[in-house]
């Protein structure tokens, strides 16, 4: 690798997506992935419609239509009461370009843009490769990798880390992971049930304190996604012994469902102290985490993604000076530390944890109101917009 190429540190949904990005911009870049293959744990399966005019560009739309399922109801359910509130993308016809979400599992997401960054000239992943080291100079970065017990060395202008919540690419700056860690555990689990038999809409928010729930359709053919919360403090190797507990006290009708998969996860509200330094850059998980109530994880990954992809292989072509990595660094914490974080945290709450009623009464007048308004479900609908931030090779007026 020279001082031209770039580097990407993870081949989740993010680190593809960049390096597809930089790939379309006609920079060489180099995939380095620790694990064998691409993971396949229940994870991100909500795309905004927000989002989707970035994957549209990059070539990725038509593929996650045809994988995924393109939807439009959400509902919000009070489990002791039987209230539902409904919405519907419908009204956001004539006021945004793309007026519906589509649901697909990250995983495929990962392998269609995997499939897409491989058909590009000059680019290269790597399975089985782990990142142990980075120094920088002036001129570039040394990038420390083993594979097969085998240390190498690579040399590239700049690093994307793009390496997950854990990442060690952020250790290694030295940099600080700054937030909190919820005590409950998130248990996604994947199921065949037939939940719209029983008037559950496209993607669901179940309000409940001890059964808490966020339902979302997969894949269109009885495929679906359940999220639920349990004490941290219980033993998490038995938490598949606990699963069908969940199930009889909150399927409807006959209760027969298929586990398809499930795992347990940690949730916490943390962001990297600098998502720059010097010719690494951080983006998605490695960046910021945060609990998935409202999905809005990888959809702040995924905005990091393009407006990256885009400066990064403006300063490679040296089209842009290397400042404009500074910006991508302030915008996107920015974006995270004053909008995701608090959303996602205040809608976990109230999904998973509400027991104060004047609260949960507040958020239902706000949703009850929207549900017979068609002008405030627009905003309402219209979650990920604030995420965004402006291309950076935007000139600022
Ligand atoms: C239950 C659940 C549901 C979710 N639902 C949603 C949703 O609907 N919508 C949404 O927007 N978000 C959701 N999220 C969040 C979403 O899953 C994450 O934001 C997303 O995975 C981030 O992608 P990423 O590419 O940044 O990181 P990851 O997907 O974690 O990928 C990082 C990659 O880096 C690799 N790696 C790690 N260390 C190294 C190393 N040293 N060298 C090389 N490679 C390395 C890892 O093996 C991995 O493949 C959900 C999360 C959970 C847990």
């Amino acid at each position: 690798m020279d001082n031209n190429k770039v580097v990407v540190v993870g081949a989740g949904p993010v680190g593809l997506i960049t390096a597809l990005g930089l790939a379309r911009a006609g920079v060489e870049v180099l995939v380095l992935e620790r694990e064998p293959a691409l993971a396949t744990s229940p994870r991100a399966i909500v795309y905004y419609g927000g989002v989707l005019g970035g994957l549209d560009r990059l070539g990725l739309l038509d593929d996650a239509l045809k994988a995924g399922v393109r939807t439009t109801t959400v509902q919000f359910l009070v489990r002791r009461t039987g209230e539902r509130i409904a919405f519907d993308h419908d009204v956001l016809e004539g006021h945004v370009p793309y007026p519906y979400n589509v649901n697909l599992g990250q995983d495929r997401m990962a392998d269609i843009a995997l499939r897409h960054l491989l058909r590009l000239p000059g680019t290269e992943v790597r399975f089985g490769t782990a990142v142990t080291g980075i120094e920088q100079d002036a001129d570039g970065v040394t990038v420390t990798a083993e594979a097969d017990g085998v240390l190498m060395r690579l040399r590239a202008g700049w690093v994307v880390g793009a390496d997950g919540a854990g990442s060690r690419v952020r250790e290694l700056l030295g940099l600080d992971f700054e937030g909190t860690t919820w005590p409950e555990r998130f248990v996604a689990t994947n199921i065949r049930f037939p939940y719209d038999q029983h008037g559950y809409a496209d993607a669901n928010m179940v309000f409940d304190p001890e059964y808490g729930a966020v339902i979302a359709k997969i894949d269109g053919k009885g495929l679906w996604r359940c999220t639920y919360s349990e004490d941290a403090a219980l033993p998490v190797e038995s938490v598949h012994e606990r699963i069908p507990a969940y199930f009889a006290a909150t399927l409807p009708g006959d209760q027969r469902y298929e586990l398809v998969q499930y795992s347990p996860y940690k949730m916490h509200q943390r962001a990297a102290s600098a998502f720059r330094s010097g010719r690494v850059v951080l983006a998605g998980d490695a960046a910021h985490v945060t609990n998935p109530t409202g999905g809005l994880g990888l959809t702040s990954g995924l905005f990091d993604s393009f407006v990256l992809s885009e400066a990064l292989a403006a300063v490679v072509r040296g089209e842009s000076g290397a400042e404009v990595l500074d910006r991508y660094a302030e915008d996107r914490r920015r974006a995270f530390q004053e909008y995701a974080s608090p959303l996602a945290s205040a809608l976990k709450q109230l999904v998973f944890g509400c027991r104060d009623e004047t609260m949960l009464e507040g958020a239902l007048t706000g949703l009850r109101r929207a549900a017979a308004d068609p002008e405030l479900q627009v905003r309402q609908l219209m979650v990920s917009q604030p995420l965004e931030t402006p291309s950076l090779l935007t000139p600022t007026a």
